[in-house]
């Protein structure tokens, strides 16, 4: 489904991507994707639709939207899936990270539809291709302005910082152990260095070493970088409950027994002030 006050060109582009029918929702309603609006217009797509299974994404949105869609649609919701498969019956089977991301949890859905919201990142859109066809189909969900009930009072632009950390495919994080907001610095030129953004446990979000949008974890954000390099970070479950589905995590810690180590494909144990430098030495030799 597309949803706003004009799909224009995106329906094609979801078409290249692989989808074979585009479901478009036009209202002047949709404009800034109001969660009310969303879900009356997804209800009223999977009214059209009839679809067995209904995926959606884990992002801001989506975790507003999801458990109310599932709620209105009679059925549950899985939520936050990181692999999804069918079972024989054609069940949708849907594999979540639980208890903090220490465990993985499989259920199978068996509402009508199954309804489930995947984590960003974990799946990989198909190589756009312009020559693939497809249908689009104008749903029409007379969506009523009265059914937002929220209203923004405010609108405040957070000043751009380079990469958002949800899209970066090379995340460098530090925690506790770097001391102080300072080493922050080095984190910011090596993540540029690699193309990537930089991230931190709670512990140096709250000691105000940098801003809580740097927060990865439970209660922070979730990402999928390709690669996640842990400075001076213990590797907490909730902490890991954020990162661990990273392709790659490489840490740097002091303490042999630190619970990232568990975790790691790569691990330096030692004090990042004497590794951090010989890395970034070693890679700007490597890109020169
Ligand atoms: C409900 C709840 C939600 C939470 N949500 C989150 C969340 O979203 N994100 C999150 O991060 N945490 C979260 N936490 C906090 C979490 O439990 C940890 O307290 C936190 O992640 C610890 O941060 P840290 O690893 O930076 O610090 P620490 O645990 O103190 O670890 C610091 C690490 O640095 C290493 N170190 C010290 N000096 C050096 C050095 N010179 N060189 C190299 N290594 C060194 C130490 O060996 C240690 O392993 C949550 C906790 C609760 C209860």
């Amino acid at each position: 489904m597309l949803a706003g006050p004009s799909v224009g060109d995106a329906a094609q582009t979801a078409i290249a991507h692989g989808a074979e029918v585009v479901y478009a929702v036009e209202s002047p309603v949709l404009a800034d994707a109001p969660p009310d609006a969303v879900v009356a217009a997804a209800a009223a797509t999977v009214a059209v639709a009839g679809p067995r299974i209904v995926l959606g994404a884990k992002t801001l949105l989506g975790r507003d939207v999801m458990p109310r869609l599932a709620f209105r649609l009679g059925t549950a919701l899985a939520s936050d899936c990181t692999s999804l498969a069918l079972d024989a019956d054609g069940r949708l089977l849907a594999t979540r990270p639980t208890y903090g991301g220490n465990a993985d949890a499989t259920v199978r859905c068996l509402g009508t539809p199954a309804v489930a919201s995947l984590r960003p990142g974990t799946v990989d859109a198909l190589e756009a291709d312009p020559a693939r066809t497809g249908d689009v189909v104008a749903v029409d969900a007379a969506i009523d302005a009265s059914v937002v009930r929220t209203r923004s009072v405010e609108r405040v632009e957070q000043a751009a910082e380079g990469l958002r950390l949800e899209d970066a495919r090379v995340i460098v994080s530090g925690g506790r152990g770097l001391g102080g907001p300072e080493p922050f610095e080095q984190l910011e030129a090596l993540a540029s260095l690699l193309g990537g953004a930089v991230g931190a446990s709670r512990a140096a979000c709250d000691a105000g070493w940098v801003p809580t949008s740097y927060q990865v974890g439970l209660t922070g954000k979730t990402v999928t970088p390709e690669l996640y390099i842990a400075v001076g970070i213990s590797g907490a479950s909730q902490h890991m409950a954020g990162c661990a589905n990273a392709k790659a995590i490489v840490a740097i810690n002091k303490d042999a027994g630190a619970n990232i180590f568990k975790d790691a494909r790569f691990g330096v144990i030692g004090d990042w002030a004497k590794v951090l430098p010989a890395f970034a030495e070693q890679l700007h030799e490597l890109l020169d």
